[in-house]
């Protein structure tokens, strides 16, 4: 299988995360890439960089004034008396009705949805490159290939058309969607990542033409609290094209499969003709935010079951997390997918 990777998706290093008001490294580290190369080579995956395709792409799901933001707000942040190296929001507007704000402390309140998306120097090349991955990975589908894995980092899930959040700056899944819509196919996408994909959803939440799928631990007492409810199915157009499957916290392999078919059979009731896994890792038994417990066979499984729906499939990475068995599940999600 053809993997994707730019080398200047190293670059963001983020440093900042706090939780529950106490302050940890941030998880998502860039020594995750390595461990995720060597998984995907063990299941036979050859690496190559993606080209430059522009920001149109990426443009047609984030807004102009998101991205200038992205560009340049850590160089006015550093202009900031005491400002710290990275830029982390301090303040919010009330929901999103509030005046766009002029400064750099008000733009990143409007932009970072919390603290876990910290802004560094690097941190917009990364994410560029990132989507740039994603793209070619849906040019690489359009083109006839079958299947491919883009190591996207920084992940995308949880980044809506403005708003960064949870370890994500550009929505790499929705990014590679809409440029297979944009080829004539009928991408649905299926997050099963072990955090709801709240950026995704918003972003497809009031069209048709993108069925989004996810299947995640319950939200009411897990990241992102404020959506990935069963009863949130779209609006307008939208309504009845998202999907959300949340499990109870600890649930294992075989609750979690008989979910995957129901997944599945709304991915095949919508005509899908091609797929987008928003591959996260992290709903295994031993990643560091035990939300779920799925083993490293499990994801054998549903790589095996992905498979055996029959239509192309992109796996973009989300997220997962350092811990021994990182490498070995990407490894095994791939394999049991190419075992069919
Ligand atoms: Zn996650």
């Amino acid at each position: 299988m053809k993997a994707i990777f730019d080398e200047r998706q190293w670059v963001h290093d983020p440093k900042h995360f706090m939780a529950n008001g106490t302050l940890y490294p941030n998880p998502e580290q860039p020594r995750r890439i390595e461990v995720l190369q060597s998984g995907a080579d063990k299941a036979g995956c050859s690496f190559q960089a993606p080209g430059d395709h522009g920001l149109g792409p990426i443009a047609a799901l984030h807004t102009a004034e998101y991205l200038v933001f992205l560009k340049t707000i850590h160089e006015r942040w550093k202009r900031i008396e005491g400002a710290s190296d990275e830029v982390i929001p301090n303040i919010h507007p009330d929901r999103r009705r509030a005046s766009y704000p002029r400064s750099a402390v008000g733009q990143a309140g409007f932009h970072q949805a919390d603290t876990s998306c910290p802004i560094a120097s690097g941190t917009w090349q990364a994410a560029y490159w990132s989507a740039q991955s994603a793209i070619e990975g849906a040019d690489l589908l359009a083109s006839g290939e079958q299947a491919a894995y883009v190591l996207s980092r920084p992940p995308g899930h949880h980044a809506f058309e403005d708003l960064a959040g949870g370890f994500c700056f550009l929505n790499n899944s929705g990014i590679a969607a809409e440029r297979l819509r944009k080829a004539g196919r009928r991408p649905a996408i299926l997050d099963i990542d072990v955090h709801h994909g709240n950026g995704t959803q918003g972003i497809f939440y009031e069209r048709s033409d993108v069925l989004t799928v996810s299947i995640h631990a319950d939200p009411v007492r897990f990241y992102p609290f404020f959506w990935g409810q069963a009863h949130e199915r779209g609006e307008g157009a939208g309504r009845g094209y998202n999907l959300n499957l949340p499990l109870p916290r600890g649930t294992g392999d075989d609750d979690y499969m008989k979910t995957l078919k129901t997944a599945f059979d709304h991915i095949e009731a919508f005509g899908s003709d091609v797929l987008i896994v928003a591959l996260g890792l992290d709903a295994h038994e031993n990643d560091p935010f035990k939300g779920l417990a799925i083993t490293t066979p499990g994801f054998g499984k549903i790589g095996e079951a992905i498979a055996k729906l029959g239509i192309p499939v992109l796996f973009v990475q989300e997220g997962g997390y350092l811990s021994d068995d990182l490498g070995h599940n990407l490894t095994s999600v791939l394999s049991g997918y190419q075992s069919v």
